[in-house]
Parts: C-alpha cells; sequence; structure tokens
C-alpha cells in the first residue's frame, strides 16, 4: 500500500479505514488553514498544504454541501485581468457556532462565537449564586443557552456545541470539583446537568475553570495572541490564574493548576473561605478590598478608585503588592514573560500595576535581565465565555467529520 504524502501521513490502518481517516484529517487542515489564515483560492490552499488542487477542491466541495464554506464571496484584491478569476473560499456565515455560558458568582452570561472567532450575541443576567440552591441558578443558566442557541438558529448560524466556564476547579471530564467562592455546588457534573435542563442535549458539552477559559479567549483574540507562554490573572470575588505555557493551556491533571488565589502571602494572615490562612485573595479579592477600603459593591469601588479615595487607594496599594508576591513565586517556577490583568484588575490595572511590578521586580529573578510585561486584558468581561465557546470551536476545527454529520456521508 503506498504511504501517504508527508503533509498527511497518518499511523496505517486499514484499507476504507484509512482512506475515511485519511479524508477526515484533510477536511481539518482545509477547515483549519481557512479559520487561521482567512479566505484563500484552492489553488492557494493547496499549495499551503501540500495537497493537489482536485483534492483541495473535492474537500471544499463537501464543506460547501456542509454549510461551512462558501465560495459566493469577491475576491480580494479584485481582479482587473479578463478572464475568470480565482474565487477565494471563505467561512460561511451560516456555519458552525458554538455557545460560551459563564457561571460567575455574582452573575450568568452568555455568547455565540462562530469559527472566525466573531461575536455574534451576548446576554448578561446579574444574580447572586450564593444564594438559593445551586439547581435553580443552574436552571436559569440552561435557560439563557437555550435563548441563545434559539437567536443563533433564527439568525442562521448552527450551534455546534456549548462551553461552560466556572469558578472553581473543573476537572478534564467538566466536573466542577472544589468551588470555595460558591459553597454547595461542588462537585456538579457541569455538562451534563445543563445539557438536561436547557434542552440542548444534542451539542456537545464541555467546562472549565473560569480563568483557564479567560486565557483561552485571550489567546485567540485578545491581549495573548502571538504568546506562546503568558499568564492571565482574572480578579472578582475569587482570584484565579490561567497558564499558557508553550502555546498551551497548563490545566494539571485534576484541574487545580493556576489557583494563585489561594497562594499563601502571609501564613498568619487572615482566614480565607478555603479554609487556610493568608491567601492572596483576602487582600486582592473584591471582598478583602470592600472591607479594607470601606465600600459597597464592585461599582462603588471602581468609582472611589477613580476620585482617588486615600482609603481605596490604600487597599489597592496593598493588594497590587500580594499580586505581585504572588505572581514573582509564579514567575519563578514557570518562566512567563507576560501577566495580562483580567476582570476586575483589568479596570483597575493603572492603579495595581505600579507595587505589582514593584514587588515582581524584586522577586522574580528574571526581573533583572528580562523584567515580566504587565498588560491589560483586552476582551474584559468576555474573556471566559469567549474562551468557553472557543474549547468547543478548536475541538470542530480538529475534527469537523466528529461534529457535522453531513461530512461523514
Ligand atoms: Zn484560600
Amino acid at each position: 500500500m503506498p504511504e501517504a504524502s508527508s503533509a498527511t501521513r497518518l499511523p496505517a490502518v486499514p484499507g476504507a479505514a484509512r482512506q475515511a481517516s485519511l479524508r477526515a484529517h484533510n477536511l481539518a487542515l482545509v477547515l483549519q488553514a481557512l479559520v487561521e489564515g482567512g479566505p484563500e483560492s484552492r489553488a492557494a490552499l493547496a499549495r499551503r498544504l501540500g495537497l493537489t488542487k482536485s483534492t483541495v477542491s473535492a474537500l471544499v466541495e463537501q464543506l460547501a454541501a456542509a454549510g461551512v464554506v462558501t465560495d459566493d464571496v469577491a475576491p480580494t484584491p479584485p481582479t482587473p485581468a479578463p478572464g475568470r478569476p480565482a474565487s477565494p473560499v471563505a467561512l460561511a456565515a451560516g456555519g458552525p457556532v458554538a455557545l460560551g455560558i459563564e457561571i460567575a458568582v455574582d452573575g450568568l452570561a452568555g455568547c455565540v462565537v462562530d469559527l472566525a472567532g466573531a461575536l455574534r450575541a451576548t446576554e448578561r443576567v446579574a444574580t447572586d449564586n450564593r444564594s438559593g440552591p445551586p439547581r435553580e441558578r443552574l436552571a436559569q443558566a440552561g435557560a439563557l443557552a437555550a435563548r441563545l442557541a434559539a437567536r443563533a438558529t433564527a439568525e442562521g448560524g448552527a450551534p455546534v456545541g456549548a462551553g461552560i466556564a466556572f469558578p472553581g476547579i473543573v476537572d478534564a471530564a467538566g466536573v466542577a470539583r472544589r468551588a470555595p467562592n460558591l459553597p454547595g455546588w461542588a462537585p456538579c457534573d457541569l455538562p451534563a446537568l445543563l445539557a438536561r435542563l436547557s434542552g440542548l442535549g444534542t451539542l456537545v458539552w464541555r467546562a472549565g475553570n473560569e480563568a483557564n477559559l479567560a486565557a483561552l479567549g485571550e489567546q485567540r483574540a485578545g491581549a495573548g495572541r502571538g504568546q506562546a507562554d503568558f499568564v492571565l490573572v482574572s480578579g472578582e470575588v475569587g482570584i484565579g490564574a490561567g497558564l499558557v505555557l508553550g502555546g498551551r493551556l497548563v490545566t494539571g491533571p485534576t484541574g487545580a493548576a493556576g489557583e494563585l488565589g489561594h497562594v499563601c502571602v502571609a501564613p498568619d494572615g487572615p482566614l480565607c473561605g478555603c479554609g487556610a490562612r493568608g491567601c492572596v485573595e483576602q487582600y486582592a479579592g473584591l471582598e478583602a478590598l470592600q472591607r479594607a477600603g470601606g465600600v459597597s459593591g464592585r461599582a462603588a469601588l471602581l468609582s472611589a478608585a477613580g476620585r482617588r479615595d486615600a482609603a481605596v487607594l490604600a487597599a489597592l496599594e496593598r493588594a497590587g503588592r500580594a499580586l505581585g508576591v504572588a505572581c514573582a513565586a509564579l514567575v519563578n517556577v514557570v518562566d512567563v514573560p507576560v501577566i495580562v490583568l483580567g476582570g476586575l484588575y483589568r479596570e483597575l490595572a493603572s492603579v495595581l500595576s505600579a507595587p505589582l511590578c514593584e514587588e515582581l521586580g524584586r522577586r522574580a529573578l528574571r526581573g533583572q535581565y528580562a523584567p515580566v510585561r504587565v498588560v491589560a486584558s483586552e476582551l474584559g468581561e468576555d474573556a471566559a465565555m469567549r474562551g468557553a465557546a472557543g474549547l468547543v470551536l478548536d475541538e470542530v476545527v480538529r475534527d469537523p467529520v466528529a461534529f457535522l454529520p453531513e461530512l461523514g456521508r
């Protein structure tokens, strides 16, 4: 049996299975090229992928029949010469979309994202997820997902899956294992419950930690673009970190990597919701900041910071130092060159950055020859839900045949 070409070499499998597997692999290659590179002619795709033009044309035809791509777009730049211009192949407007659902401590949010990474719709619902039975809040999240799926379908998109961002430790199967800021929620099989409560059981459901997914969101479309190594530090009631090393999100074997909020900065400090003392969350979490600054609520904190209220500035200075101590420990262990400030910290970056960078400069060893850059998140409050949708969309691009039954025929 002849070997596959170098661009499409796959492990040896017999006959028909090998053909089907090769075709699935090549469909993924074409889709990935269009997602990453934008519209392109069949000839250019063939050159880029090392496939023949007739193979690429056949693959494009299958993707077009499944509604994933179209060549009904104007060539760019327009070809002035007479004759038939090569019409570029592009992602179709009615192609697959994914839902991103975020369960935060103080609200629910959801979005629809397409294969090109464009945000098609968003919706937010203010809820206090620490009050009332988790089941009722999950039902609200399910109803939010159902509304977004209906809206996406009405606007011509085809929902294929949904990702859930959760503020706690989430394992590889999507089960929430521990949630210090949402007592009573863990353990909880988030994908199974939301699939049922939303009535969207035919979709593929995934779940992850909110800071991890915010890092994925920033990597796809925000401050992490083009960065192989960075950490996103997201502050709200809890503090989480999403660690990207060598281009890949590091979650750890149980999903507990990046729990920066529970790194100790003072062994005899205040008691934390996790049961330990002196966690960074007790200095830099939203509730610690409100207590220390003498304000009530996120909006009041931001407004007091804006008018340079002395008590709030002092609380932020202390928070910045605590974050700097914890981030320096992280940098000394994994050597990341960029820290992206997300969530509440994005709004407070102009005040937090100075004390944070001072502690980093003092404590992170690489600071003397390669200082760590501290930048603000670009996606802000959308980062985690966009990353959650991205988790599913990445799977679609890796294996389109698994998500689009039309392609399997
Ligand atoms: Zn703690």
